[in-house]
Protein backbone atom coordinates (compact mmCIF):
# COMPACT_ATOMS: atom_id res chain seq x y z
CA UNK A 1 0.00 0.00 0.00
CA UNK A 2 1.53 3.66 -0.42
CA UNK A 3 1.53 5.86 1.67
CA UNK A 4 0.24 9.16 0.16
CA UNK A 5 1.97 11.24 3.07
CA UNK A 6 6.18 11.95 2.94
CA UNK A 7 8.34 9.29 3.97
CA UNK A 8 9.28 10.31 7.16
CA UNK A 9 5.17 10.82 8.01
CA UNK A 10 5.36 7.02 7.96
CA UNK A 11 8.24 6.60 9.63
CA UNK A 12 6.84 8.88 12.57
CA UNK A 13 3.85 6.61 12.74
CA UNK A 14 5.97 3.74 13.39
CA UNK A 15 7.60 4.89 15.76
CA UNK A 16 4.55 5.47 17.79
CA UNK A 17 3.42 2.65 17.37
CA UNK A 18 6.65 0.92 18.49
CA UNK A 19 6.38 3.13 21.51
CA UNK A 20 3.10 2.47 22.66
CA UNK A 21 3.82 -1.09 22.10
CA UNK A 22 6.98 -1.23 24.47
CA UNK A 23 5.14 0.63 27.39
CA UNK A 24 2.61 -1.81 26.68
CA UNK A 25 4.96 -5.00 27.00
CA UNK A 26 6.82 -3.57 30.13
CA UNK A 27 3.68 -2.37 32.03
CA UNK A 28 2.36 -5.91 31.27
CA UNK A 29 5.64 -7.92 32.25
CA UNK A 30 5.68 -6.09 35.74
CA UNK A 31 2.18 -6.59 36.70
CA UNK A 32 2.24 -10.44 35.46
CA UNK A 33 5.76 -10.98 37.51
CA UNK A 34 3.89 -9.17 40.40
CA UNK A 35 0.34 -10.14 40.44
CA UNK A 36 0.55 -13.26 38.57
CA UNK A 37 -1.79 -14.86 40.17
CA UNK A 38 -4.59 -12.61 39.82
CA UNK A 39 -7.73 -13.49 41.30
CA UNK A 40 -9.97 -12.66 37.62
CA UNK A 41 -6.99 -14.21 35.65
CA UNK A 42 -7.71 -17.43 38.18
CA UNK A 43 -11.64 -17.19 37.72
CA UNK A 44 -11.24 -16.94 33.88
CA UNK A 45 -9.27 -19.55 33.34
CA UNK A 46 -10.79 -22.02 35.80
CA UNK A 47 -14.56 -21.28 34.53
CA UNK A 48 -15.59 -24.59 33.26
CA UNK A 49 -17.71 -22.93 30.72
CA UNK A 50 -15.95 -20.56 28.84
CA UNK A 51 -16.64 -16.87 29.06
CA UNK A 52 -18.60 -15.31 25.97
CA UNK A 53 -17.45 -11.94 25.17
CA UNK A 54 -19.24 -9.46 22.41
CA UNK A 55 -17.53 -7.40 21.21
CA UNK A 56 -18.73 -4.23 18.69
CA UNK A 57 -17.24 -2.11 16.47
CA UNK A 58 -17.69 -0.53 13.02
CA UNK A 59 -18.19 -2.97 10.01
CA UNK A 60 -16.45 -0.88 7.14
CA UNK A 61 -13.17 0.37 9.43
CA UNK A 62 -10.69 -0.83 7.69
CA UNK A 63 -7.74 -1.69 8.47
CA UNK A 64 -8.98 -1.75 11.87
CA UNK A 65 -12.30 -3.76 12.00
CA UNK A 66 -14.44 -4.60 9.31
CA UNK A 67 -16.29 -7.50 7.26
CA UNK A 68 -14.45 -9.43 4.64
CA UNK A 69 -15.67 -10.48 1.60
CA UNK A 70 -16.60 -14.15 2.68
CA UNK A 71 -18.53 -12.42 5.83
CA UNK A 72 -15.96 -12.58 8.03
CA UNK A 73 -14.56 -10.13 10.82
CA UNK A 74 -11.45 -8.51 10.01
CA UNK A 75 -8.63 -6.13 11.25
CA UNK A 76 -6.40 -5.08 13.00
CA UNK A 77 -8.78 -4.93 16.36
CA UNK A 78 -10.90 -7.88 15.66
CA UNK A 79 -7.20 -10.24 15.86
CA UNK A 80 -6.09 -8.25 19.06
CA UNK A 81 -9.07 -9.31 20.69
CA UNK A 82 -9.05 -12.58 19.35
CA UNK A 83 -5.45 -12.87 20.96
CA UNK A 84 -7.29 -11.45 23.46
CA UNK A 85 -9.74 -14.58 23.67
CA UNK A 86 -6.38 -17.10 23.43
CA UNK A 87 -4.39 -16.28 26.15
CA UNK A 88 -7.33 -15.83 28.79
CA UNK A 89 -9.08 -18.38 27.14
CA UNK A 90 -12.75 -16.51 26.52
CA UNK A 91 -14.91 -16.84 23.82
CA UNK A 92 -15.24 -13.81 21.72
CA UNK A 93 -17.90 -12.56 19.23
CA UNK A 94 -17.81 -10.11 17.17
CA UNK A 95 -21.22 -7.29 16.41
CA UNK A 96 -19.85 -5.26 13.60
CA UNK A 97 -22.23 -2.56 12.43
CA UNK A 98 -22.29 1.05 10.87
CA UNK A 99 -20.17 3.40 13.39
CA UNK A 100 -23.55 4.40 15.31
CA UNK A 101 -24.60 1.77 15.83
CA UNK A 102 -21.63 0.00 17.41
CA UNK A 103 -21.84 2.74 19.67
CA UNK A 104 -25.45 1.69 20.45
CA UNK A 105 -24.86 -1.67 20.59
CA UNK A 106 -22.24 -1.13 23.64
CA UNK A 107 -24.87 1.61 25.43
CA UNK A 108 -27.63 -0.75 24.79
CA UNK A 109 -25.64 -3.78 26.83
CA UNK A 110 -26.15 -5.97 23.37
CA UNK A 111 -22.72 -5.93 23.29
CA UNK A 112 -20.19 -6.51 26.27
CA UNK A 113 -17.03 -4.45 24.69
CA UNK A 114 -16.55 -1.93 22.13
CA UNK A 115 -13.23 -3.01 20.66
CA UNK A 116 -11.71 -0.03 20.07
CA UNK A 117 -12.61 4.11 19.70
CA UNK A 118 -11.35 7.62 20.64
CA UNK A 119 -11.83 8.85 23.77
CA UNK A 120 -13.65 12.19 23.87
CA UNK A 121 -15.50 13.97 27.08
CA UNK A 122 -19.35 12.76 25.53
CA UNK A 123 -17.86 9.05 25.17
CA UNK A 124 -16.80 9.33 28.88
CA UNK A 125 -20.37 10.06 30.11
CA UNK A 126 -21.41 6.22 29.31
CA UNK A 127 -18.37 4.35 28.54
CA UNK A 128 -15.16 3.40 30.50
CA UNK A 129 -12.09 3.30 28.48
CA UNK A 130 -9.13 0.88 28.70
CA UNK A 131 -5.77 2.05 27.99
CA UNK A 132 -4.47 2.73 24.14
CA UNK A 133 -4.15 -0.09 21.92
CA UNK A 134 -2.84 2.06 18.93
CA UNK A 135 -2.40 5.35 17.82
CA UNK A 136 -3.84 6.53 15.06
CA UNK A 137 -3.54 10.00 13.17
CA UNK A 138 -6.20 11.85 11.56
CA UNK A 139 -6.50 14.30 8.51
CA UNK A 140 -8.53 16.25 6.32
CA UNK A 141 -8.26 14.91 2.75
CA UNK A 142 -8.83 16.36 -0.35
CA UNK A 143 -9.61 14.88 -4.03
CA UNK A 144 -7.16 16.36 -6.75
CA UNK A 145 -10.18 18.73 -7.78
CA UNK A 146 -9.18 20.88 -4.64
CA UNK A 147 -5.60 20.47 -4.50
CA UNK A 148 -4.39 24.33 -4.60
CA UNK A 149 -7.26 25.23 -2.42
CA UNK A 150 -6.68 27.47 0.61
CA UNK A 151 -7.37 24.58 3.55
CA UNK A 152 -8.15 26.67 5.85
CA UNK A 153 -10.41 29.26 4.00
CA UNK A 154 -12.47 25.83 3.15
CA UNK A 155 -12.83 24.75 6.58
CA UNK A 156 -15.07 28.23 6.64
CA UNK A 157 -17.09 26.95 4.30
CA UNK A 158 -16.71 24.02 2.62
CA UNK A 159 -18.44 20.38 2.52
CA UNK A 160 -16.70 17.95 4.30
CA UNK A 161 -17.69 13.92 4.74
CA UNK A 162 -17.37 12.28 8.45
CA UNK A 163 -18.48 9.20 9.54
CA UNK A 164 -21.83 9.77 11.25
CA UNK A 165 -21.08 9.52 15.37
CA UNK A 166 -17.09 9.06 14.76
CA UNK A 167 -15.05 11.33 16.94
CA UNK A 168 -14.33 12.73 13.19
CA UNK A 169 -17.46 14.62 13.94
CA UNK A 170 -17.55 15.60 17.01
CA UNK A 171 -13.86 16.88 16.28
CA UNK A 172 -15.11 18.89 13.36
CA UNK A 173 -18.13 20.10 15.12
CA UNK A 174 -15.65 21.56 18.15
CA UNK A 175 -13.00 22.90 15.89
CA UNK A 176 -14.56 23.86 12.89
CA UNK A 177 -18.21 24.75 13.36
CA UNK A 178 -18.77 26.83 9.68
CA UNK A 179 -17.82 23.54 7.75
CA UNK A 180 -20.80 21.77 6.76
CA UNK A 181 -20.47 18.20 7.79
CA UNK A 182 -21.45 15.60 5.44
CA UNK A 183 -22.54 12.07 7.13
CA UNK A 184 -21.63 8.73 6.26
CA UNK A 185 -22.58 5.50 8.23
CA UNK A 186 -19.28 3.98 7.68
CA UNK A 187 -15.92 4.89 6.04
CA UNK A 188 -16.53 2.84 3.45
CA UNK A 189 -19.77 4.31 2.27
CA UNK A 190 -18.04 7.78 2.47
CA UNK A 191 -14.85 6.75 0.55
CA UNK A 192 -17.57 5.17 -2.49
CA UNK A 193 -19.24 8.74 -2.06
CA UNK A 194 -16.10 10.47 -2.42
CA UNK A 195 -14.84 8.48 -5.53
CA UNK A 196 -18.07 9.42 -7.44
CA UNK A 197 -17.37 12.78 -6.94
CA UNK A 198 -19.81 13.65 -4.62
CA UNK A 199 -17.77 14.90 -1.61
CA UNK A 200 -14.65 16.67 -2.35
CA UNK A 201 -13.03 16.37 1.08
CA UNK A 202 -13.60 14.37 3.50
CA UNK A 203 -12.09 13.28 7.30
CA UNK A 204 -10.26 9.93 7.99
CA UNK A 205 -7.98 8.45 10.50
CA UNK A 206 -4.72 8.09 7.91
CA UNK A 207 -4.64 4.83 7.84
CA UNK A 208 -8.37 4.03 6.87
CA UNK A 209 -8.21 6.28 4.52
CA UNK A 210 -4.75 4.83 3.04
CA UNK A 211 -6.41 1.19 3.28
CA UNK A 212 -9.29 1.97 1.10
CA UNK A 213 -7.58 4.57 -1.48
CA UNK A 214 -4.74 2.60 -2.00
CA UNK A 215 -6.91 -0.63 -2.82
CA UNK A 216 -8.89 1.39 -5.05
CA UNK A 217 -8.26 2.18 -8.77
CA UNK A 218 -8.03 5.92 -8.43
CA UNK A 219 -5.52 5.88 -5.08
CA UNK A 220 -3.94 9.67 -5.84
CA UNK A 221 -7.47 11.05 -6.11
CA UNK A 222 -7.15 12.12 -2.94
CA UNK A 223 -4.29 13.57 -0.66
CA UNK A 224 -4.07 14.86 3.33
CA UNK A 225 -3.69 18.23 3.40
CA UNK A 226 -4.19 18.91 7.18
CA UNK A 227 -3.24 17.10 9.84
CA UNK A 228 -6.49 17.00 12.51
CA UNK A 229 -5.26 15.16 15.38
CA UNK A 230 -3.74 12.04 16.75
CA UNK A 231 -5.50 9.42 19.94
CA UNK A 232 -5.07 6.18 21.10
CA UNK A 233 -7.61 3.86 20.30
CA UNK A 234 -8.91 2.45 23.45
CA UNK A 235 -11.09 -0.48 23.75
CA UNK A 236 -14.40 0.45 25.72
CA UNK A 237 -17.25 -0.54 28.15
CA UNK A 238 -20.45 0.38 29.24
CA UNK A 239 -19.69 2.46 33.05
CA UNK A 240 -20.28 0.78 36.23
CA UNK A 241 -18.76 -3.01 34.77
CA UNK A 242 -15.93 -2.80 37.21
CA UNK A 243 -15.37 -6.75 37.26
CA UNK A 244 -15.25 -6.95 33.50
CA UNK A 245 -13.32 -3.77 33.47
CA UNK A 246 -10.24 -5.29 35.47
CA UNK A 247 -10.86 -8.52 34.21
CA UNK A 248 -10.25 -6.74 30.79
CA UNK A 249 -6.98 -4.87 31.54
CA UNK A 250 -5.01 -7.94 33.21
CA UNK A 251 -6.79 -10.00 30.62
CA UNK A 252 -5.01 -7.10 28.12
CA UNK A 253 -1.60 -7.55 30.32
CA UNK A 254 -1.29 -11.49 29.06
CA UNK A 255 -0.97 -10.49 25.46
CA UNK A 256 3.22 -10.50 24.76
CA UNK A 257 4.33 -7.68 23.50
CA UNK A 258 5.80 -10.11 20.36
CA UNK A 259 2.21 -10.54 19.43
CA UNK A 260 1.18 -7.70 19.31
CA UNK A 261 3.51 -6.43 17.18
CA UNK A 262 3.05 -9.01 14.97
CA UNK A 263 -0.25 -8.25 15.15
CA UNK A 264 -0.29 -4.60 14.42
CA UNK A 265 2.61 -5.43 11.86
CA UNK A 266 0.28 -7.22 10.08
CA UNK A 267 -2.07 -4.38 9.43
CA UNK A 268 0.03 -1.04 9.80
CA UNK A 269 3.33 -1.63 9.02
CA UNK A 270 2.59 -0.58 4.97
CA UNK A 271 4.73 -1.12 2.17
CA UNK A 272 5.35 1.65 -0.33
CA UNK A 273 3.81 -0.11 -3.36
CA UNK A 274 3.50 2.61 -6.39
CA UNK A 275 0.34 3.01 -8.35
CA UNK A 276 -0.20 0.24 -11.37
CA UNK A 277 0.02 2.85 -13.95
CA UNK A 278 2.95 4.10 -12.52
CA UNK A 279 6.00 1.49 -14.24
CA UNK A 280 4.04 1.88 -17.64
CA UNK A 281 3.82 5.69 -17.57
CA UNK A 282 7.56 5.63 -16.90
CA UNK A 283 8.28 3.15 -19.69
CA UNK A 284 6.32 5.20 -21.68
CA UNK A 285 8.00 8.33 -20.44
CA UNK A 286 11.40 6.91 -21.28
CA UNK A 287 10.43 5.13 -24.97
CA UNK A 288 9.52 8.25 -25.50
CA UNK A 289 12.39 10.54 -24.31
CA UNK A 290 14.46 7.93 -26.07
CA UNK A 291 12.26 8.24 -29.52
CA UNK A 292 12.42 12.02 -28.88
CA UNK A 293 16.35 12.09 -28.39
CA UNK A 294 16.77 9.01 -31.45
CA UNK A 295 14.51 11.58 -33.45
CA UNK A 296 16.31 14.65 -32.72
CA UNK A 297 19.97 12.50 -32.99
CA UNK A 298 18.57 11.13 -36.82
CA UNK A 299 17.53 14.98 -37.95
CA UNK A 300 20.71 16.39 -36.74
CA UNK A 301 22.77 13.56 -38.06
CA UNK A 302 20.91 14.17 -41.49
CA UNK A 303 21.94 17.77 -40.99
CA UNK A 304 25.24 17.53 -40.78
CA UNK A 305 25.35 14.85 -43.66
CA UNK A 306 24.27 17.51 -45.63
CA UNK A 307 25.99 20.49 -44.76
CA UNK A 308 29.11 18.47 -45.00
CA UNK A 309 27.70 17.34 -48.26
CA UNK A 310 27.26 20.70 -49.56
CA UNK A 311 31.08 21.35 -48.12
CA UNK A 312 32.71 18.61 -50.28
CA UNK A 313 30.76 20.09 -53.61
CA UNK A 314 31.99 23.44 -52.41
CA UNK A 315 35.43 22.07 -51.99
CA UNK A 316 35.52 20.16 -54.85
CA UNK A 317 34.27 23.39 -56.42
CA UNK A 318 37.26 25.34 -55.22
CA UNK A 319 39.66 22.84 -56.30
CA UNK A 320 38.27 22.30 -59.58
CA UNK A 321 37.95 25.90 -60.64
CA UNK A 322 40.61 29.38 -61.43
CA UNK A 323 39.71 31.53 -59.29
CA UNK A 324 40.43 34.39 -61.45
CA UNK A 325 38.57 33.54 -64.34
CA UNK A 326 35.65 30.80 -62.77
CA UNK A 327 36.47 28.37 -65.27
CA UNK A 328 38.05 25.35 -64.80
CA UNK A 329 41.88 24.75 -63.89
CA UNK A 330 44.61 22.97 -65.30
CA UNK A 331 44.34 20.13 -62.72
CA UNK A 332 40.56 19.79 -63.45
CA UNK A 333 40.54 19.99 -67.13
CA UNK A 334 43.74 17.12 -67.00
CA UNK A 335 41.54 15.09 -65.19
CA UNK A 336 38.64 15.20 -67.32
CA UNK A 337 40.44 14.75 -70.65
CA UNK A 338 41.88 11.89 -69.57
CA UNK A 339 38.63 10.30 -68.49
CA UNK A 340 37.37 11.04 -71.76
CA UNK A 341 40.60 9.30 -73.23
CA UNK A 342 40.16 6.23 -71.13
CA UNK A 343 36.27 6.06 -72.04
CA UNK A 344 37.48 5.09 -75.12
CA UNK A 345 35.34 8.23 -76.37
CA UNK A 346 35.43 9.05 -79.82
CA UNK A 347 34.58 12.58 -81.82
CA UNK A 348 37.01 14.42 -79.04
CA UNK A 349 38.04 17.60 -80.11
CA UNK A 350 40.52 19.74 -78.09
CA UNK A 351 41.24 23.29 -78.54
CA UNK A 352 44.40 24.82 -76.82
CA UNK A 353 45.44 28.23 -77.04
CA UNK A 354 47.87 31.33 -76.07
CA UNK A 355 47.24 35.15 -76.12
CA UNK A 356 49.68 36.76 -78.31
CA UNK A 357 52.01 39.16 -77.10
CA UNK A 358 50.55 39.75 -73.68
CA UNK A 359 53.76 40.82 -72.31
CA UNK A 360 53.17 44.06 -73.63
CA UNK A 361 50.05 44.62 -71.84
CA UNK A 362 51.30 44.36 -68.81
CA UNK A 363 54.61 45.65 -69.59
CA UNK A 364 52.56 49.11 -70.64
CA UNK A 365 49.52 48.99 -68.70
CA UNK A 366 49.92 47.01 -65.40
CA UNK A 367 48.99 43.53 -64.08
CA UNK A 368 45.53 44.54 -63.66
CA UNK A 369 44.67 45.31 -66.42
CA UNK A 370 46.00 42.34 -67.64
CA UNK A 371 44.02 40.55 -65.63
CA UNK A 372 41.00 42.02 -66.54
CA UNK A 373 41.32 41.37 -70.19
CA UNK A 374 42.20 37.81 -69.31
CA UNK A 375 38.69 37.78 -67.95
CA UNK A 376 37.11 39.82 -70.70
CA UNK A 377 38.64 37.60 -73.46
CA UNK A 378 37.15 34.17 -71.23
CA UNK A 379 33.60 35.96 -71.24
CA UNK A 380 34.12 36.76 -75.22
CA UNK A 381 35.01 32.77 -75.81
CA UNK A 382 32.68 31.38 -73.47
CA UNK A 383 29.59 32.62 -75.77
CA UNK A 384 31.06 30.70 -78.73
CA UNK A 385 30.97 27.59 -76.86
CA UNK A 386 28.17 25.18 -77.10
CA UNK A 387 26.86 24.20 -72.94
CA UNK A 388 28.71 21.09 -73.15
CA UNK A 389 32.12 22.71 -73.70
CA UNK A 390 35.03 22.40 -71.08
CA UNK A 391 36.88 25.44 -70.60
CA UNK A 392 39.51 25.53 -68.57
CA UNK A 393 42.68 27.47 -67.73
CA UNK A 394 45.53 25.90 -68.24
CA UNK A 395 48.36 28.54 -67.44
CA UNK A 396 48.99 31.99 -66.98
CA UNK A 397 47.74 33.10 -70.40
CA UNK A 398 46.83 29.95 -72.10
CA UNK A 399 43.74 27.98 -72.28
CA UNK A 400 41.75 24.74 -73.20
CA UNK A 401 38.29 23.68 -75.06
CA UNK A 402 37.26 19.86 -75.17
CA UNK A 403 34.26 19.03 -76.55
CA UNK A 404 32.38 15.67 -77.25
CA UNK A 405 30.13 14.96 -80.23
CA UNK A 406 31.30 17.50 -82.92
CA UNK A 407 31.70 16.63 -86.48
CA UNK A 408 35.12 17.39 -87.58
CA UNK A 409 33.72 20.01 -89.98
CA UNK A 410 31.88 21.72 -86.95
CA UNK A 411 34.75 21.78 -85.04
CA UNK A 412 37.14 23.36 -87.39
CA UNK A 413 34.19 26.07 -88.00
CA UNK A 414 34.22 26.22 -84.09
CA UNK A 415 38.18 26.72 -84.09
CA UNK A 416 37.61 29.49 -86.63
CA UNK A 417 34.86 30.97 -84.68
CA UNK A 418 36.86 30.88 -81.32
CA UNK A 419 40.02 32.45 -82.64
CA UNK A 420 37.85 35.52 -84.51
CA UNK A 421 35.87 36.42 -81.60
CA UNK A 422 38.95 37.32 -80.11
CA UNK A 423 40.76 39.02 -82.99
CA UNK A 424 36.65 41.12 -83.24
CA UNK A 425 36.65 41.90 -79.30
CA UNK A 426 38.23 45.61 -78.01
CA UNK A 427 38.13 45.07 -74.01
CA UNK A 428 37.95 49.09 -72.65
CA UNK A 429 39.80 49.62 -69.40
CA UNK A 430 39.67 53.16 -67.70
CA UNK A 431 38.95 54.72 -71.29
CA UNK A 432 41.39 52.76 -73.42
CA UNK A 433 40.38 50.12 -75.97
CA UNK A 434 42.68 46.91 -75.59
CA UNK A 435 42.53 44.87 -78.61
CA UNK A 436 44.26 41.23 -78.41
CA UNK A 437 44.71 38.11 -80.04
CA UNK A 438 44.99 34.17 -79.97
CA UNK A 439 47.10 31.88 -81.73
CA UNK A 440 44.97 28.60 -81.72
CA UNK A 441 46.07 25.02 -81.91
CA UNK A 442 42.79 22.36 -82.37
CA UNK A 443 42.77 18.62 -82.73
CA UNK A 444 40.30 16.72 -83.67
CA UNK A 445 40.34 13.01 -82.93
CA UNK A 446 37.99 9.87 -84.40
CA UNK A 447 40.86 7.39 -82.69
CA UNK A 448 39.39 5.50 -79.92
CA UNK A 449 42.24 4.76 -78.69
CA UNK A 450 43.84 7.66 -77.99
CA UNK A 451 46.40 8.83 -74.92
CA UNK A 452 45.63 12.27 -73.35
CA UNK A 453 48.93 13.72 -73.35
CA UNK A 454 49.78 13.11 -77.29
CA UNK A 455 46.45 14.78 -77.56
CA UNK A 456 47.26 18.01 -75.45
CA UNK A 457 50.78 17.69 -77.26
CA UNK A 458 49.23 17.54 -80.40
CA UNK A 459 47.12 20.45 -79.69
CA UNK A 460 50.14 22.50 -78.23
CA UNK A 461 52.40 22.16 -81.40
CA UNK A 462 49.58 23.49 -83.65
CA UNK A 463 49.43 26.25 -81.34
CA UNK A 464 53.07 26.91 -81.49
CA UNK A 465 52.97 26.51 -85.40
CA UNK A 466 50.04 28.96 -85.61
CA UNK A 467 52.45 31.47 -83.30
CA UNK A 468 55.28 30.90 -85.76
CA UNK A 469 53.13 31.66 -88.73
CA UNK A 470 52.45 35.39 -87.00
CA UNK A 471 50.00 34.81 -84.76
CA UNK A 472 46.19 35.70 -84.55
CA UNK A 473 45.45 32.23 -86.61
CA UNK A 474 44.29 28.67 -86.02
CA UNK A 475 45.91 25.67 -87.01
CA UNK A 476 43.50 22.61 -87.26
CA UNK A 477 44.53 19.48 -87.56
CA UNK A 478 41.80 16.35 -87.85
CA UNK A 479 44.01 12.66 -86.33
P1 LIG B 1 53.49 35.11 -77.11
O1 LIG B 1 52.75 34.24 -76.29
O2 LIG B 1 52.75 35.69 -78.21
O3 LIG B 1 54.75 34.44 -77.58
O4 LIG B 1 54.00 36.30 -76.29
P2 LIG B 1 53.72 36.54 -74.80
O5 LIG B 1 54.18 37.93 -74.41
O6 LIG B 1 52.34 36.31 -74.47
O7 LIG B 1 54.65 35.53 -74.14
P3 LIG B 1 54.32 34.45 -73.08
O8 LIG B 1 53.10 33.80 -73.47
O9 LIG B 1 55.56 33.64 -72.98
O10 LIG B 1 54.19 35.31 -71.80
C1 LIG B 1 53.02 35.44 -71.13
C2 LIG B 1 53.02 36.50 -70.17
O11 LIG B 1 51.75 36.62 -69.57
C3 LIG B 1 54.00 36.30 -69.05
C4 LIG B 1 53.30 36.71 -67.83
O12 LIG B 1 53.85 37.80 -67.20
C5 LIG B 1 51.93 37.06 -68.28
N1 LIG B 1 50.97 36.43 -67.47
C6 LIG B 1 50.81 35.12 -67.19
N2 LIG B 1 49.78 34.96 -66.37
C7 LIG B 1 49.25 36.17 -66.09
C8 LIG B 1 48.20 36.64 -65.31
O13 LIG B 1 47.49 35.92 -64.66
N3 LIG B 1 47.95 37.99 -65.29
C9 LIG B 1 48.70 38.85 -65.97
N4 LIG B 1 48.43 40.13 -65.96
N5 LIG B 1 49.73 38.43 -66.70
C10 LIG B 1 50.02 37.11 -66.79
MG1 LIG C 1 52.09 31.99 -72.89
MG1 LIG D 1 51.38 34.55 -74.96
Amino acid sequence: MNLNLPGYRRLRHICLVKKSLFFFALFSYLLATSASASENGQDIKSTKHKKQLTIANSKAWKPFSYIDANGEPQGLLIDIWKEYARVNNVEVSFVLTDWNESLQAVKSKEADIHAGLLWSEHRETYLDFLPGIVEIDTQLFFSSKLWGTDVDSYLESGRVGVVSAGYEETYMMQHYPKVKLIAFGNNELMLKSAFSGEIHAFVADFQVANFYLYTSQRPNQFSPVKHLYSGLIRPALPEGHNQLRLELQNGFKRISAVDLERIQRKWIHVETVYPKYLLPMFIALILLLTAAYIFHLRRAVAQRTHDLNQLNIELQRLASIDAMTDIYNRRYFIELLQQACDDNQTGLFLLLFDIDRFKLINDNFGHSVGDFIICEMVKTIKRQLPPEAVFARIGGEEFCVLIQGLTAEQSQELAKRVQSSVTNSHYCHDNINHAISISLGAVYSEDVYIDHQFLINRADHLMYTAKSMGRDCYQFNKL
